[in-house]
């Protein structure tokens, strides 16, 4: 239970609602958003791995864009967010099903990243540096469907963080204005993560009668900055409270939302199909070196042990 404060300052008892993607529409601007809050599915997905600050950092802030921008879609499958860079982070990628199921992992050089995270003792912001001079943001829509189905935005790495590098996507490739706000806090247990996305509405969305203006946009677009990270994070705010506050002279509806949780879609059978495509001599060298056949999975750290009497079983299945 946690405290929750109305909109006229009195204090209620209540559940504060971590672990969501929150639609929202401001009536009067015609602008539609979404808020992102995360609490403990973000410390669930952050245990698994034993990252340093500075990776878990940014990879925080890759699963929040990854929740603002998938509930952004109308799609059935999964939406995936990555990031490649050319310097110590070379890669950090979340991803979420249309169902809320997400999970996360960043691939770095270790000794290049703890050198470089000593120069700077912020262990939540500046850390974008460790992504390289080059790099690339992409994100994935895939319906599970032929390639066809699948739908892909691509663009290179600017600005100074991952919020510029996505606002610079949008500025590039959409008509649609866009503004983002996130804000991370990753401590050893209390792991926090909040963000907003805004969008005006495409005119033909917008209803009869209505007329998108630059300056309706720049308010809500101002009203957005003006949200503190307190705010954002909050462990005593709902997300409709945050909205509230920020947007309530514009009119703001708030739409049931979608309930984000951890669940890693790997199995036994995904890793056995990997397996089949080594050739067999390559793991019974491996097992007779090792004893065993490792597979460890980077989402979620689950590790697939095979030894060697139970390869018959893995490349039997192909017959
Ligand atoms: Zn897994």
């Amino acid at each position: 239970m946690a405290i929750r404060i109305k909109k006229d300052g009195s204090v209620q008892s209540g559940l504060v609602d971590d672990n969501v993607v929150q639609p929202f529409r401001l009536e009067k601007s015609n602008v539609r958003g979404r808020m992102v809050r995360m609490g403990d599915v973000l410390k669930q997905i952050m245990e698994q791995h034993d990252y340093p600050p500075a990776v878990s950092g940014l990879l925080s802030e890759v699963v929040t864009v990854c929740l603002l921008l998938s509930g952004m879609m109308k799609y059935e499958g999964i939406f995936t967010l990555q990031i490649k860079g050319s310097g110590p982070i070379r890669l950090l990628v979340a991803d979420v099903t249309s169902k809320g199921e997400v999970r996360a992992y960043a691939g770095f050089d270790e000794a290049a990243v703890k050198k470089a995270a000593k120069r700077k003792k912020d262990p939540v912001h500046h850390h974008y540096h460790l992504l390289g001079k080059k790099g690339f943001m992409a994100f994935t829509v895939d319906q599970g469907g032929s390639v066809n189905d699948r739908y892909q935005g691509i663009v290179e790495l600017k600005g100074t963080s991952i919020m510029e590098a996505v606002q610079h996507y949008f500025t590039q490739s959409e008509q649609i204005k866009t503004s983002f706000k996130i804000a991370v806090h990753p401590q050893d247990t209390n792991w926090r993560a909040g963000g907003i996305m805004i969008q005006q509405l495409p005119d033909d969305e917008a209803g009869k009668g209505t007329e998108n203006s630059i300056e309706d946009w720049t308010r809500a677009a101002m009203l957005l900055s003006t949200c503190s990270d307190g705010e954002m994070l909050s462990p005593v705010l709902a997300t409709s409270d945050v909205l509230y506050r920020l947007f309530h002279e514009d009119g703001v509806r708030i739409y049931s939302p979608t309930h984000v949780r951890f669940k890693c879609r790997c199995s036994a059978e995904k890793v056995e199909n990997i397996l089949r495509t080594i050739p067999r001599a390559e793991l019974e060298e491996e097992c007779e070196k090792n004893g065993r056949v490792s597979i460890k999975c980077e989402f979620c750290s689950e590790e697939y042990v095979y030894k060697a009497n139970q390869l018959d079983a893995v490349y039997g299945e192909k017959e």
